[in-house]
């Protein structure tokens, strides 16, 4: 159960009413099968219901569907031990997604509106047992195999075919259940040509148009024989910038972690600001810099990357230029793993959730 369309029967959907300057809202529900139901069907009949519960009319030709103008987010719910869930600083994906719509010049949906509409998503869903049950077999392994809802909040444009910039956009709310994002047998990074983002364009929002070339770099890095990519700045051809979908750390030899400096070309990832809140909290020496990556051929001795789909993945090596730079041997690093256990700790409920991140359902 990796990533996959498995949606749940209930979405949200509300749309921007530029005459009354209010969002219009309404709860789809594609049908009432309940989990149990649903596992009991054959792959067949699963599939189909599914399939229905993509289904949702949504204008065909716009500007979300003709030129990627969009944003999203994704967010995860944890299960805990006392049957609720607990939603991972859901505040800052409201605000990322509100900052997103305005970077694209959209009316921005409001943050209490997306905090209220996430709870009861989560509440109705809940209603027909989609939420994943806390499983004690998860603390085995530092719940790296543990199963979380995604919740995958987007905005798509209204109809619309000429050049123009979203009035009235629809937010819809849906979600799955995943577990671990990468798959496969390395975790091997190789540094690619491709250019994700430039100054004065849209790196820092969660768009839509900047997983295009994301997607194709990961492919083409897939294809060679590698998990992950990573992105050089656009300007020197030198500092490097993130993963595909997912920021990047580098533990020097002097123990500093460095992150690239965030700015209009980077993601603002809210994992890792959380990780370098953690980080600074084991009394790490945490800077938020250029490095390029001549520096990590010299100096890194661990490297991961980090996102609410990835959580800490320790990358083992980086190629770049056709030579192989290895980190720690190839194993997963002890300052990632220490980060990552107090990460999943802390979602699941293991430990104390001492900065107040967890949103209770
Ligand atoms: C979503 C995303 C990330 C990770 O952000 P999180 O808030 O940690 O999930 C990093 N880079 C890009 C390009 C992203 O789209």
């Amino acid at each position: 159960m990796a990533f996959n369309l498995a949606m749940y029967p209930i979405s949200y959907v509300t749309q921007f009413n530029p005459v009354t300057g209010g969002w219009d809202e309404q709860w789809f529900q594609a049908d009432s099968i309940s989990f149990a139901e649903l596992s009991a069907m054959s792959e067949a009949d699963r599939a189909k219901v599914y399939a229905k519960r993509n289904q949702f009319p949504l204008p065909l030709v716009n500007y979300t569907s003709q030129y990627a103008l969009g944003c999203f987010e994704g967010m995860k719910a944890y299960p805990q031990k006392d049957g609720t869930l607990a939603i991972f600083r859901p505040d800052r994906n409201a605000k990322r997604f509100y900052d997103s719509m305005k970077g694209l010049y959209a009316p921005a949906f409001p943050q209490d509106r997306y905090l209220k509409a996430s709870v009861e998503f989560l509440k109705r869903n809940r209603e027909l047992g989609y939420i994943p049950e806390y499983d004690d077999a998860w603390e085995k392994d530092n719940y790296a195999g543990a199963s979380a809802v995604y919740v995958r909040p987007f905005m798509y444009s209204e109809g619309a075919i000429g050049i123009g910039t979203s009035k009235a956009p629809y937010v819809v709310i849906c979600a799955t259940t995943v577990s671990s994002y990468f798959k496969g047998a390395n975790t091997k990074a190789v540094v690619t040509d491709r250019i994700r983002a430039t100054p004065k364009g849209t790196g820092w929002i969660k768009c839509a148009s900047n997983y295009v070339v994301s997607m194709l770099a990961k492919k083409e890095a897939e294809d060679s024989g590698y998990m992950e990519v990573i992105f050089l700045d656009a300007v020197k051809r030198k500092y490097i910038e993130e993963g595909s979908s997912c920021n990047v750390f580098f533990r020097l030899k002097n123990g500093d972690l460095i992150t690239p400096a965030l700015g209009d070309t980077i993601l603002p990832g809210i994992t890792r600001a959380s990780v370098i809140e953690l980080a600074r909290a084991e009394g790490v020496n945490v800077l938020e810099r250029k490095i390029s990556i001549q520096e990590v051929a010299k100096k890194c001795v661990e490297c991961f990357v980090t996102g609410t789909a990835a959580g800490v993945t320790p990358i083992e090596s980086i190629t770049w230029n056709g030579k192989e730079y290895v980190f720690n041997n190839r194993k997963p690093g002890e300052l990632g793993a220490r980060i990552q256990a107090k990460l999943k700790g802390t979602q699941y409920g293991a430990i104390d959730d001492v900065r107040g991140w967890n949103v209770r359902v």
